[in-house]
């Protein structure tokens, strides 16, 4: 059984200790120390890093009582090692458990609902909540968990007896055996874990809920504290700084700038559209009347553009009608046929062109990597009439 010193001080970053196993394995080697300060991962909490005797500590587990430490260089068998907790990693790691502890107290004491799930990840950590929150009182309850860093709530752990055990109301998210660890933050919250906790909730910083969903029929809510949360407000502030200075309007008012701008964006593509339409209209008036197959070559038109437009020469009169616009190396292109022979048209343009697409016997649609003089040589050959 390795000896927990982690649940002795969760401050102290420093430590010496026995090297009782060292085996190597595919991600390492594995070592069993006498004692240890490097939190296994567990619930909800991902493990410690740091070095042990000179050598990088990768990750840590526990299984059976027994603490195995994953290196990435071998430790002698029976030498006295010191090893150092990565202590900023650890510190950021308690601010968000701590503050994970809080609001899920917040929330599962006003619904009465369940945490069922809980994961630090690198960038933020997750709650699940087993009952829909509604949105609007999401700002409610962020203020009541600052509350317990505001008024600096203090935090206790304790280990209580079987018959303490049963008189208390506590969260857990299993039934529990042996030894109960029960951390409790004030009157903010109280739950059965095993992670390591900040003394007072005002080391927490700050709690910042920053996404909720709906998930599973309840709600998953996405936080983050301390650091993690200063950094990400500096992120987002900075973010919508530059973006009102892009707008010419106050950082806090770049979305509603972005909204108008958006809006006036589509009553220009609205404007433009009518305009191609209109010129298209005209081109396809001074096409002869018995033109049978046509090609129009065009520029910066996009597939519903040359659709419209292929579809406008063939109203004409016209069997085949094909329209092809610049698109970086070579051209895309659409080419409609009432002839139902468009495919082969495709066909014939994938060995000299490279043509990429495909479509219905009436109707293809693709690229090709070739210059217009190519086009025009191929397409005159076909007897297409070409206009510019
Ligand atoms: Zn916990």
């Amino acid at each position: 059984m390795t000896e927990k010193l982690y649940y002795q001080d969760a401050y102290a970053t420093k430590f010496t200790a026995k090297v009782l196993e060292c085996t190597e394995d595919k991600q390492g080697y594995k070592v069993v120390l006498d004692r240890t300060l490097f939190y296994p991962e567990g619930g909800g909490q991902p493990a410690d890093m740091g070095t042990l005797g000179g050598v990088n500590v990768l990750d840590v587990h526990e299984k059976n009582d027994i603490i195995t430490h994953t290196t990435d260089k071998p430790l002698e068998v029976g030498a006295e090692v010191e090893g150092e907790i990565d202590w900023e990693r650890r510190f950021d790691l308690m601010q968000n458990h701590s503050g994970e502890h809080i609001l899920s107290g917040v929330i599962c004491g006003k619904y009465g609902c369940d945490n069922v799930g809980f994961h630090m990840g690198k960038e933020s950590i997750t709650i699940d909540l087993n009952t829909k929150i509604p949105e609007a009182e999401l700002p409610w309850l962020e203020e009541k968990a600052n509350e317990a860093i505001w008024t600096n709530a203090p935090v206790g752990i304790r280990y209580p007896s079987k018959e303490e055990l049963d008189k208390l109301e506590y969260r857990s998210k299993k039934e529990l055996e042996g030894q109960v660890r029960i951390v409790n933050v004030g009157e903010y919250d109280c739950c059965a874990c095993c992670g390591t906790h900040v003394k007072l909730a005002g080391e927490i910083g700050q709690i910042k809920i920053i996404g909720a969903q709906n998930y599973k029929g309840g709600t998953r809510l996405e936080l983050l504290c301390g650091k993690r949360a200063l950094q990400d407000y500096r992120k987002k502030n900075n973010v919508a700084n530059e973006a009102g200075r892009l707008l010419s309007v106050p950082g806090v008012k770049a979305d509603s700038a972005v909204k108008n701008l958006l809006a006036e964006r589509d009553e220009l593509i609205q404007i433009l559209n009518q305009l191609k339409w209109k010129y298209f209209t005209q081109k396809a008036e001074q096409v002869a009347e018995g033109t049978e197959n046509i090609l129009f070559f065009g520029d910066g038109l996009n597939s519903k553009d040359m659709t419209h437009f292929a579809d406008l020469l063939l109203k004409k009169g016209a069997k085949r009608t094909a329209v092809f616009s610049k698109n970086g190396e070579g051209f895309a292109f659409v080419l409609l046929s009432t002839e139902k022979d468009a495919r082969t048209f495709a066909d014939e343009m994938k060995e000299p062109f490279g043509c990429k697409g495909g479509g219905k016997p009436d109707a293809v649609q693709g690229r090709v990597t070739a210059d217009k003089k190519e086009l025009k040589v191929f397409f005159e050959g076909k007897g297409f009439l070409i206009e510019e």
